[in-house]
């Protein structure tokens, strides 16, 4: 059935409300699909659980109790993400150490042994490797750090990814098949006919001010723990686009710890675990419900204290490891009352709105990063179904940008003429593209400077960021190449970044230090439960001053995502102030000096 409205013809056939994951994900595969898209996000790309989870593309060994089908769909799919896109993809070899504390420790040891013996039938699917039974001595010769005594362990093959990457990837080439993406501009309600049926969304652009509308056929909720406000939007009740939201954090450390991972019980026995994770450590992660601010989710001191706790009983030099930061990402996890939020099913749903008077609304409940492309296809099924479009999925077998070729890191930076460190981030956030980042290197030299010496992070790439992956903001930059993630804070780079953002978006240079110090005092109170009092207050008071001396707000004002003062949806944020407007007036306006070359 193809819907044509008469006399109407929409602006696009699909809406995409949130760009984490599964709207990246949605929006690819309608654009390979011939579909016409455009793609929403409030915050920025992957601001949500997509950018702020445990950064692996796993099967889950532990859903395989209870959820054997998650385990097989995140296997089956990660084999699929490593085709298209091998770059972004990193061993995460894991160990399990079983202590001799329990009551039959050589019987734990035995059944874990079987039980990876069968999470190896699905490692095939993911290129993963066979998991093996270890002595006591064997694990200390792998990892001399773990302490107590243990009876042996096993090991398993995991893959780490970054998750922001692969939603800025999915983006740009949906981009680069006619999508429209707008990231900082949050949709403010769901258009509904007289009938019911939904005909798009009005928007308001969060950096501008301005307000627009978007007509559509279909219109996707991939708004993760939003979802249930975002159905508000439309006029539905939360209970038809239900989930319950888990909160999870994660504790950075300044460097790698260990070569390998390692898993660990926690006081109330749940799993949690230490990784290297590109160049630092992590420690993760909780799952707690979650009843507070969708926008503004932190990591607690008593969390940070949990998760170390847990660490230092089976690796004690965690204690004296540097931590410099937390991320903290709410699970859209299936709505279910009674099981901890542990024992809560990952599975995905589609959930079509028609039978609740809403036809062409569909919201994505549910998921993992291991799996999105595998929903993104199920979503993009059913709107195809409802279009009358009939063209398969090719997501699994098509290249994301950057991911079509490998490119050696080595003889990258022997050609850029840049540090080889360098060379190897850049080539792993941007593969084969790493290549249009170095042209510009060819072009101005002066790009070459290194902005943040922490990641370390080139001028070209931030310049390049902003030119064709939308970054508008010192955080967006960040985001999308850990610049000012290390162990200075971003007190290195946050300024030179602010700048370039500024100048390359035509704002002012009051603006970029405005942005500079947003993003400073965001990684300041993200990092307050990692550090301790003293530094907090010495960093807050610091940042203080700097403030009052800019005498300014803050450069964007961040939308609530609490249910508001009506209890029914997301208030949209204080209209700009008329100082922002008057900054605002002129963009987009091109790099003076080098926009013609963006
Ligand atoms: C702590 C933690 C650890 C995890 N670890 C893993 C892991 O290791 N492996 C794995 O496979 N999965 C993991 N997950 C699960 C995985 O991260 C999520 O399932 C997935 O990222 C959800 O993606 P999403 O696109 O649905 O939601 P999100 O990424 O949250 O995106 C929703 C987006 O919608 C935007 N939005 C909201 N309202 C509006 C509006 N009105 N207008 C426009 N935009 C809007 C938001 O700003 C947000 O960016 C983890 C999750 C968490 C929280």
């Amino acid at each position: 059935m193809t819907i044509e409205v008469a006399g109407e013809r929409p602006d696009v056939d699909v809406v995409v409300i949130g760009g984490g994951v599964n709207g990246a994900g949605v929006a690819r595969d309608c654009t390979q699909r011939g579909l016409r898209v455009a793609v929403f996000e409030r915050n920025d790309i992957a601001f949500g659980a997509s950018g702020n989870n445990s950064g692996m593309i796993h099967g889950g060994p532990r859903y395989l109790t209870y959820d054997p089908h998650v385990t097989y769909s995140s296997c089956l799919d990660s084999g699929h993400i490593q085709r298209i896109a091998p770059h972004l993809l990193f061993r995460i070899p894991f160990l399990m150490p079983v202590h001799t504390e329990g009551r039959t420790p050589k019987l734990s040891l035995t059944l874990l042994d079987a039980f990876f013996d069968l999470y190896d039938k699905y490692q095939p699917l993911k290129h993963g490797k066979p998991h093996a039974r270890l002595t006591a001595e064997e694990l200390q010769q792998l990892e001399p750090g773990l302490a107590g005594r243990t009876v042996g362990g096993v090991s398993f093959d995991e893959w780490g990814i970054d998750g922001v990457r692969l939603c800025v990837g999915n983006l740009v080439d949906a981009a680069e098949a006619g999508a429209e993406v707008r990231v900082h501009t949050t949709v403010t309600e769901i258009l509904r006919r007289e009938d019911g049926s939904v005909n798009g969304v009005r928007y308001r652009d969060l950096l501008t001010g301005q307000s627009g509308q978007r007509t559509a056929k279909v219109v996707v909720n991939a708004t993760g723990a939003w979802a249930p406000l975002t159905a508000g939007l439309g006029g539905l009740v939360a209970d038809q686009a239900r989930i319950r939201p888990g909160k999870g954090i994660h504790v950075f450390f300044d460097r790698r710890l260990t070569n390998y991972a390692i898993a660990v019980r926690a006081i109330d026995g749940r799993q949690v675990f230490l990784e290297p994770w590109q160049n630092m450590s992590v420690i993760g992660t909780t799952d707690t419900d979650y009843y507070g601010d969708l926008d503004d989710v932190v990591a607690t001191t008593a969390e940070v204290r949990y998760l170390i706790q847990a660490v230092a009983r089976v690796f004690p030099a965690i204690l004296e490891a540097r931590a410099i930061g937390t991320w903290a990402g709410v699970r859209p996890t299936i709505y279910d009352w009674g099981p901890d939020p542990d024992g809560l099913s990952r599975e995905h749903a589609v959930v079509d709105h028609e039978p609740h008077g809403a036809a062409g609304l569909y919201s994505m409940i549910g998921g993992k990063l291991a799996s999105y492309r595998m929903f993104a296809e199920a979503m993009t099924d059913a709107i195809c179904h409802r279009l009358g479009v009939q063209k398969a999925s090719r997501t699994h077998l098509t290249a994301l940008p950057g991911g079509e070729e490998l490119v050696d890191p080595i003889a990258l930076a022997e050609d850029a003429q840049i540090e080889p460190i360098a060379g190897a981030r850049l080539e792993y956030r941007h593969g084969a593209r790493s290549l249009r980042i170095v042209e510009r290197l060819a072009r101005d030299r002066r790009e070459a400077a290194v902005v943040c010496p922490c990641e370390p992070v080139l001028e070209a790439e931030v310049r390049y960021v902003i030119a064709h992956e939308w970054a508008q903001t010192v955080e967006d930059v960040s985001r999308r190449t850990r610049l000012g993630v290390g162990a200075c804070g971003g007190m290195r780079c946050a300024a030179r970044c602010g700048a370039i953002v500024a100048q390359m978006t035509g704002r002012s240079p009051l603006d970029g230090q405005r942005m500079a110090l947003d993003f400073l005092e965001g990684a300041a109170r993200r990092r307050m439960a990692a550090v301790g009092p003293l530094q907090a207050r010495q960093e807050a008071l610091s940042l203080a001053s700097i403030r009052a001396e800019l005498g300014s707000p803050r450069s964007i004002e961040r939308p609530s995502g609490n249910l508001g003062p009506t209890g029914l949806g997301p208030s949209v944020g204080p209209a700009p102030s008329d100082d922002e407007r008057r900054a605002n007036k002129e963009r987009p306006v091109a790099d003076k000096e080098r926009g013609a070359a963006e």
